[in-house]
């Protein structure tokens, strides 16, 4: 097929997408307990436009001609690496489907997907507009499966020739391996968090409370890079913790297909009963429980929304992704001892800082060493935007230019010329 070809069957896939938004919307909520509202108002039209930007891509992905010493004309010719295994997980499973799929095909790929245990159903409604928009049987494989069956025979197939993998640290240990073990298939991991959120000392605390407050508990805290570490500078320190906490004990919770709904349930018990573990630990270890700190309602896996103070940097809340609505404050005094306290963590995903003096927003933005700084703003995902870790959150980026590299394989091509005078 030409490029030009899998560019407009993208398109009209992405046509499909935002005419069955409403059904797929609900498919994502029914799996995942995320509110109705934030699937068809953010999540799926980012997922459209996510399509349409690696759309605009599959015809304008080409070589270089080369400068080489000698009688050579060399040309380097950018080819699909052949079949994509992926591996994507619950929180945002449409999402994930699009940064996936989106770059795969766009190069000219084929695609075996394995979705989330807890999660399947968007991504088959998915292949059926596929299907529709004219993409050839075969191109697009969705697999429902279990992690250690399912997604350790992708990782570890033969034939297989990319892994791209999102989900936990542990996880993506074991599918690396499995992927060297096997073929040496090259492999990208975006893997877990424990961002910082760092308000300084000039903060417009409301604001700060606001956009921190999101920054964690956003999907009901399931978010890889949820700013999930809130340090607050002593200056403002009391009044953010007062705010922070009369803002949690508003966040409305509850049936996730009501309207203005801001927080559903956990995805699974498996997690409803991590969180709570996560929980006890942070009252066990001696942090302050400023606000919610057990099960919401008697029925469902809901979590109330949950803010700890005084947390120390060598708090389990403070060190392990809780992947839950509970906010971690720790206080800091000075830049130099934020940066270090900021960056002592095996993750590296991202960072909030939010101030509006220009150097303090510099030398953090230069000395965070996670992918992603986001400066008085947060979870802004434009699909032109890269995305991944640093450290143990993995390697590789995903949206933008830099995805085609993780789906294209380059060849040299070296010709002797016959009359090198010409
Ligand atoms: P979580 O703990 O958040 O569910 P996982 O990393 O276990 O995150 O899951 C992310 C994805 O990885 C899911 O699709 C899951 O099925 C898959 N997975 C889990 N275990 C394995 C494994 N041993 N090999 C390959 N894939 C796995």
């Amino acid at each position: 097929m030409t490029a030009y070809e899998r560019s407009k069957i993208i398109l009209r896939f992405a046509d499909l997408l935002e005419q069955h938004t409403d059904e797929i919307a609900a498919l994502e909520t029914w799996d995942n307990g995320k509110p109705y509202e934030q699937a068809a108002k953010t999540e799926i039209p980012m997922t459209v436009r996510l399509f349409r930007y690696y759309a605009g891509w599959a015809d304008k992905i080409h070589g270089l001609t080369v400068p080489a010493d000698g009688p050579y004309h060399v040309q380097t010719l950018h080819e699909p690496i052949g079949v994509a295994g992926q591996i994507i997980p619950w929180n945002f499973p449409m999402l994930m489907f699009s940064w996936k799929v989106g770059p795969a095909l766009a190069c000219g790929n084929t695609v075996v997907i394995k979705t989330a245990e807890q999660t399947p159903l968007s991504a088959v409604y998915a292949a059926k507009l596929f299907h529709e928009a004219g993409l050839p049987d075969g191109v697009l494989n969705v697999v429902s499966g279990f992690g250690p069956t399912a997604g350790a025979a992708l990782a570890s197939h033969m034939e297989v020739d990319k892994l791209a993998f999102t989900g936990s640290t542990d996880t993506g240990k074991i599918v690396l391996e499995l992927a060297s073990k096997s073929n040496l298939k090259p492999v990208t991991l975006e893997l877990g968090g424990k961002s910082a959120f760092i308000v300084c000392e000039d903060a417009d605390v409301d604001q700060a409370v606001e956009l921190s407050h999101s920054a964690v508990f956003f999907n009901q805290g399931q978010c890889c890079c949820a700013g999930s570490r809130t340090f607050v500078h002593e200056h403002v320190y009391n009044e953010f913790v007062e705010k922070a906490r009369a803002r949690a004990m508003n966040r409305s919770v509850g049936d996730p297909f009501k309207v203005g709904i801001e927080q559903g349930p956990q995805v699974d018990s498996d997690q409803f009963e991590k969180i709570l573990r996560c929980i006890r630990s942070g009252v066990e270890s001696g942090a302050i429980l400023e606000t919610g700190g057990d099960r919401f309602g008697s029925n469902g896996y809901y979590i109330q929304p949950t803010v700890f103070s005084n947390v120390q940097d060598d708090m389990s809340i403070a060190r392990e992704e809780i992947f839950g609505p509970v906010q971690s404050i720790l206080k800091f005094k000075d830049l130099d001892e934020v940066i270090k306290r900021a960056n002592n963590s095996r993750y590296g995903l991202a960072a909030g800082i939010f101030t509006h003096n220009l150097d303090t927003a510099n030398t953090l933005s230069r000395a965070l060493k996670v992918g992603t700084v986001w400066i008085n703003c947060y979870d802004v995902f434009d699909a032109a935007v890269p995305f991944g870790g640093y450290k143990m959150s993995g390697n590789g980026r995903e949206k933008g230019i830099y995805s085609l590299n993780n789906y294209l394989q380059v060849k040299a091509v070296v010709t002797a010329l016959k009359n090198p005078s010409w």
